[in-house]
Formats: structure tokens, C-alpha cells, sequence
């Protein structure tokens, strides 16, 4: 079958690989139909991740189950289904507590599309098939009516960036949001579309890129732009800030915009080994800060119900819709966020 592999440095290729086969009673076989680029894929493809090839390239995908073993229950060969792309086995007490990203049946940080940080290959969704284990916990349905394009970003960014801000604002009802935008480009606009379909009172974006102050604008927020590099004083002191620019400067920013008692939350990490955390400042003001890897499984159920009720639209993310064939070439591009889909899908 074909696999789309990054290979090291900025080169990715189409490889020919063995198809993946069912290797337990438990898993399933899926074809991606389709699959959305997460803001990681673009720093891999432009070879800025530090993560060493080969690998199979992928991991947001929503597509086609088409084989399932003996002991799955809950789906058939044919349903339409989104894969999470992390690994989790939904019985151990990891997972039972809703830490869905660390499961303890499987290597820390098992994820599709994304080896050297688990240590196994899983195969990537820019694939023609994916092997899921623990199918019946893993799969979740594809609502009817809606696009395996709109739904595929579910897999981890558009899960990520909602509830993130959606579970402080279920603690905080109706505050004022700041997102502070810029590497994390796709988060930071779910952050956004979170913060303003969960009833925030103001939503306010904060970003040096003209293109991306456009979108986040669109999708309901009050914008500013920064100069370059985030070298500001803070626009106003907030209830929360999300930082999903992901520097030095944007987190330093963050904490100054957080006013007293205020959560701070830093969406995705940087590569820097240590960055500096004023701990002094953080005491006097009283910030919760809080960084961490979404839990994709457990948290995915209430970010589809407000996709399903028309709140939540994680397609009006999307700036380039591209065949799945193409994906070697547009895997690259800047633009915010692209969708690989199959000829004749949604
Ligand atoms: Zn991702
Ligand atoms: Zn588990």
C-alpha cells in the first residue's frame, strides 16, 4: 500500500509498504478517507521538529472501517468512523480516569503519524489503510450529515484547541478569553471558535500574522495585531489566556496578561529543552498555569456533541482542500490548516 513518509530533513515521499494486518481480536482496519494536517505536521515537514525519519506521516483522520476481529462488538466493516490519534485501551485505570494519553497497555505517548515519540511505528493516516487496536474503546461514529473532513480534525487538533478552552470556561462561565496566536496555528483558531461558541463574554486574539488575524477575525474574534515577535506590553489583563504562539516571549506575554487568580494554559509545546517560568510573578498574581497533551478519546464525545448541534465547525478552520494524493506537496504549505481528502468524499 502507499504511505506518505517523512523521511528526514524537509523530504517526504509516497513509500510502498506491507499492509497493515489485524494482529488482535480486538482491532480493526480502516481506511482513511479523510485527514487534516496538524499544526506538528507542518514543523515536520518543514524539518523543524527534531523528530528523526523515517516515519509514516498522519495522524487526523477520519475514514472507513474495513475489517474488524473476532471479539469487536461495535462496529462492522463499512461503518464511518474518526480515530484518535492516540493510542488507548479504555479498561486501565489511565485510561479510566480519562487520561486517555497515557495509557499504561501501551508505550507512553503511542500515537499514529508520529513514532520517534513513541518508540513504534503505528502507521500514519496519510495511508491507504491503519491498523486500530482496542477497535470497540478506539472508534468513534461518524455523526450522519456531516463531513469526514469536518470531523477528522477531531482526531487531535480541533479536540485539543475546544477543550482546552471549553473546560475552563465550563469552571468559569462567561469570561473574557485571551488567545495569543502563532505557531500553533490551527489550535489557536479552535481555541477561538471554543471561546466564542461557549459563551465567552469577549474573545480577543492577539497575533503578528496578518493572515491569521484575518481568520481568527472571521471566526468571531475581537483582533490585535502584535509586532513581530510578540515584543509587547500586554493589551489587558485577562480571566484566561491560551498561549498557542508557543515562545518564550508568548508565554512571558501570557502570564502578564493573566490578571489576579487568572489560568494560564500553554497549547502545544515548543522545542526549546527549558524556558523560563517566573515563578515570583505567577505567586503574586496567583496563576494556574496548566500544559499538557489533550486526552484525545476522552475528551472527543463533548467536542462532537457541539459539532453535532451546529456550535463547534472545525472545517472553518481549513484554508486548503487538497486530494489525499497530493499530500507530498501541500503537507508543506503555511497556510493555516489543509485537508487531504479522498476523490468523492466530503
Ligand atoms: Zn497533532
Ligand atoms: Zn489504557
Amino acid at each position: 500500500m502507499r504511505q506518505l513518509t517523512y523521511v528526514g530533513g524537509t523530504r517526504i515521499e509516497w513509500w510502498d509498504v506491507p499492509e497493515p494486518k489485524l494482529q488482535k481480536d480486538g482491532d480493526a482496519i480502516v481506511a482513511p478517507l479523510a485527514v487534516t494536517r496538524c499544526d506538528l505536521d507542518l514543523t515536520i515537514a518543514g524539518g523543524k521538529s527534531g523528530l528523526p525519519g523515517p516515519f509514516a506521516l498522519g495522524h487526523e483522520t477520519a475514514g472507513r472501517v474495513v475489517d474488524v476481529g473476532a471479539a469487536v462488538r461495535n462496529f462492522v466493516p463499512g461503518d464511518l468512523v474518526i480515530v484518535p490519534f492516540q493510542i488507548s485501551c479504555g479498561e486501565c485505570a489511565s485510561c479510566r480516569r480519562g487520561h486517555t494519553n497515557a495509557c499504561t497497555s501501551v508505550p507512553f505517548r503511542s500515537s499514529y503519524g508520529l513514532k520517534p515519540v513513541c518508540g513504534v511505528e503505528y502507521g500514519g493516516a496519510l495511508s491507504d489503510l491503519i491498523r486500530v487496536p482496542f477497535a470497540d474503546h478506539m472508534l468513534v461514529r461518524q455523526p450522519k450529515g456531516h463531513a469526514l473532513s469536518q470531523t477528522a480534525g477531531l482526531a487531535d487538533g480541533a479536540t485539543d484547541g475546544f477543550s482546552a478552552v471549553a473546560n475552563w470556561l465550563k469552571q468559569r462561565p462567561g469570561e473574557e478569553v485571551l488567545v495569543i496566536g502563532g505557531f500553533g496555528q490551527s489550535l489557536s483558531m479552535f481555541a477561538v471558535q471554543a471561546a466564542v461558541s461557549r459563551g465567552a463574554r469577549r474573545v480577543v486574539y492577539l497575533d503578528d500574522d496578518p493572515a491569521r488575524l484575518a481568520k481568527a477575525k472571521s471566526l468571531g474574534a475581537e483582533v490585535h495585531e502584535a509586532p513581530k515577535g510578540l515584543a509587547m506590553d500586554p493589551i489587558g489583563r485577562f480571566p484566561i489566556v491560551i498561549d498557542a504562539a508557543a515562545t518564550d516571549a508568548s508565554i512571558l506575554l501570557a502570564f502578564r496578561s493573566a490578571e489576579p487568580n487568572g489560568i494560564c494554559q500553554r497549547m502545544y509545546g515548543d522545542f526549546n529543552e527549558t524556558t523560563p517560568v517566573p515563578l515570583r510573578h505567577m505567586y503574586g498574581v496567583g496563576i494556574t498555569f496548566r500544559v499538557s497533551r489533550v486526552n484525545v478519546r476522552a475528551d472527543m464525545p463533548e467536542c462532537l456533541k457541539h459539532v453535532e448541534c451546529g456550535h463547534f465547525h472545525p472545517e472553518r478552520v481549513i484554508t486548503r482542500r487538497v486530494r489525499f494524493e497530493d499530500a507530498h506537496e501541500a503537507i508543506g504549505d503555511p497556510t493555516i490548516r489543509v485537508a487531504f481528502v479522498r476523490d468523492g468524499v466530503d
